[in-house]
């Protein structure tokens, strides 16, 4: 018998995320963003289930040829662009899309001379100064590249660093407008947390990511207010239950003392399974449906639970770490993270199926 823990996907919760992000902006196309194996769900699957989207989004160049090989011809957008000329042969043979944020890439790109046009994507930096041109450059970069013959239609992006936060995208969207005011091109501004709360952002395309697998980008509302239903659901079982004396203690470091006579439940999942080995004691978790708490530190393939409100529960009870019934938001929360890392670090080890 394999350990009982598994990852279940729930593939009708992808479309209906997808949904409210086109419900909640309309007028726009759609890039879901699937980089990192999207966001731990499984690349394919991911796709599959989405196939109604625009276009898919990621940075991996290996990944974006999976998607080609695998019979996808929408468009796929490469988030980082092409690091090199045979990146750029690639990009060409698979008809991708690139976003170009540095001048390297301009110029690999007026020195290659393939017979191609590649859809570009024009990234500006507004302020989160990762990638992107400053505004003079960006200027300078949008004319080279337009007496470029290998580039095809030109979109012009940048990327918010705080739509979910308390500063949200005026002053972003301020430089942006500021930089792009007099250009008739394409915009792309809009990730999850500014397609839903700033439409002003919406433009010709959006990029959602975390709402299209059913968390929330926001601290202030949660995934299920905004209508999104979790896809990953991480569960196993409890493989054994003990009874503990006041002042015994769980787990290394004996971390945990018992403040008095309890259970406590072991669960086959532990920071090898992907779980956040820093989830602090009381981290929430689902045993036999119901709300209990961990209990102790979290170990390489077990961690523990005080079975206090759950006494029924005995050994082999269903246990959910996080998605259907408990969000990843609120474990990541209280482990001090955000669902994003929750949801990516899924280890391979841990069997996958599918629910339609
Ligand atoms: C990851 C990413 C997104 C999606 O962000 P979410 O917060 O997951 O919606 C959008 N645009 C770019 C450029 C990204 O890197």
């Amino acid at each position: 018998m394999p350990r009982p823990i598994h990852a279940t996907f729930d593939l009708a919760a992808l479309r209906n995320n997808l949904a409210v992000a086109r419900a909640r902006a309309p007028d726009s196309k759609v890039w879901a963003v699937v980089k990192a194996n999207a966001y731990g769900h499984g690349l394919l699957r991911t796709v599959e289930a989405l196939a109604s989207a625009d276009g898919f989004a990621l940075l991996d160049l290996e990944e974006a040829v999976r998607l080609r090989d695998a019979g996808v011809r929408k468009p796929i957008l490469l988030l980082e662009g092409f690091f090199s000329l045979d990146d750029l042969a690639v990009v060409v043979e698979h008809g991708l899309s690139a976003v170009i944020h540095g001048e390297e890439q301009v110029d690999l790109l007026v020195a290659a001379g393939f017979p191609a046009r590649i859809p570009l994507y024009l990234k500006l930096n507004t302020g989160m100064n990762r990638l992107g041109f400053a505004p003079d450059a960006f200027a300078i970069a949008l004319e080279r590249l337009q007496g470029c013959r290998m580039a095809g239609e030109i979109t012009l992006m940048t990327h918010f660093a705080d739509a979910d936060g308390e500063r949200g995208v005026r002053e972003q969207l301020q430089r942006f407008t500021k930089a792009t005011r007099e250009l008739t091109l394409p915009r792309s501004l809009a990730n999850s947390a500014a397609l839903l709360r700033f439409p002003e952002t919406h433009a010709d395309w959006v990029r959602p990511g975390i709402m299209l697998y059913g968390c929330s980008p926001f601290a202030d509302e949660s995934a299920e207010r905004i209508g999104l239903r979790p896809v990953m659901t991480l569960a196993s079982e409890l493989l054994a239950v003990r009874e503990l004396a006041k002042g015994d203690r769980v787990g290394y470091g004996g971390a945990f003392v018992a403040p008095r006579r309890m259970r406590v439940g072991v669960v086959a999942c532990g920071y090898a399974d992907g779980y956040p080995r820093h989830a602090p004691d009381g981290t929430p978790v689902l045993v036999a449906g119901r709300r209990a708490r961990t209990a102790g530190r979290v170990s390489m393939d077990m961690l523990t639970v005080d079975l206090t409100g759950v006494p029924e529960a005995a050994v082999g009870a269903p246990v959910t770490l996080w998605g259907e019934g408990l969000s990843a938001d609120e474990v990541a929360t209280a482990a001090g993270t955000l669902s994003y890392e929750l949801l990516c670090q899924l280890a391979a080890r841990v069997p996958q199926r599918d629910r339609e």
